[in-house]
């Protein structure tokens, strides 16, 4: 298998603050990774290690097989951070400009072909948002922002979505809704890092997990890590409320 992110003992501080320590792992093509942990635990630190966003202080990142800090094909990642669905202050583009703009990685010299054109329609119609092609991306909901964010990164031909907590604010069905269309973009080989405190909602989707608190207390396949005692481990020293949805 080929690794598209692969973590070598990584440590990364704030100041004094020890955010994620010593963690090595892997994320291989086309598998759909759940990173779960207690508030606080690093998660949204280590996504920003993977894509290369911070600098490990010790250990080595590479992305698609090269070192992270040369990595230079943006193109490829779809990342979604935790508070774009919330954020108020956003440009007055319509989603369809919203989408466009992930094509002019593709696009010489922003001039964009009629292919352009439709590969924007295609990823708008295939996040199920066609409808509201014209409508400012700050009227949407959350869960039609978030839409509209995966279909930039597919217009974008990413083949990496990085997705930090994307439904929180969103309603059940509209997450629902939302979960499924990750799982079919993940059936079409797409590779997806999901950060998601709703542990139920991650076993049931993910192929692997790795769960941290700082460090990293389980990293396997996602029967091994329900049958193990890593989630107990990971949130007992903090007290937080475990949510099992099911
Ligand atoms: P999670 O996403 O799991 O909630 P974070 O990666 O956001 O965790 O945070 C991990 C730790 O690093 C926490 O103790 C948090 O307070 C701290 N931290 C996060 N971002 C910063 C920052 N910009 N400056 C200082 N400390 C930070
Ligand atoms: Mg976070």
């Amino acid at each position: 298998m080929t690794s598209i992110i692969d973590l070598d003992h990584v440590t990364f501080s704030y100041g004094d603050t020890v955010a994620v320590r010593d963690v090595s792992l892997s994320v291989e093509a086309g598998e759909f990774l759940g990173l779960v942990g207690p508030n606080g635990s690093g998660k949204t630190t280590l996504l920003h290690l993977m894509l290369g966003l911070h600098a490990p202080d010790e250990g080595t990142v590479e992305l698609f097989g090269q070192p992270v800090e040369a990595f230079d094909d943006g193109g490829r990642i779809g990342y979604v951070s935790q508070k774009a669905t919330s954020r108020g202050g956003a440009m007055p583009v319509t989603v369809r400009e919203c989408v466009t703009m992930g094509r002019f990685a593709h696009a010489g010299h922003g001039r964009l072909t009629d292919a352009d054109r439709a590969t924007v329609a295609d990823a708008i119609e295939t996040v199920g948002i066609g409808d509201l092609a014209d409508r400012l991306v700050t009227e949407l909901s959350g869960g039609q922002k978030q839409r509209a964010y995966i279909a930039r990164a597919l217009a974008s031909d990413a083949d990496l979505l990085a997705l930090d907590e994307p439904t929180v604010g969103v309603d059940a069905e509209s997450r629902d809704a939302f979960y499924a269309l990750l799982d079919d973009l993940n059936d079409d080989g797409i590779t997806i890092v999901l950060i998601e405190h709703d542990i139920g909602v991650v076993t049931d989707r993910a192929s692997r997990i790795a769960c941290i608190n700082t460090e990293l207390y389980h990293h396997g396949d996602t029967e091994s890590f329900v049958e193990s005692d890593a989630l107990a481990e990971a949130y007992g020293a903090t007290g937080q409320v475990l949510h099992h949805h099911h």
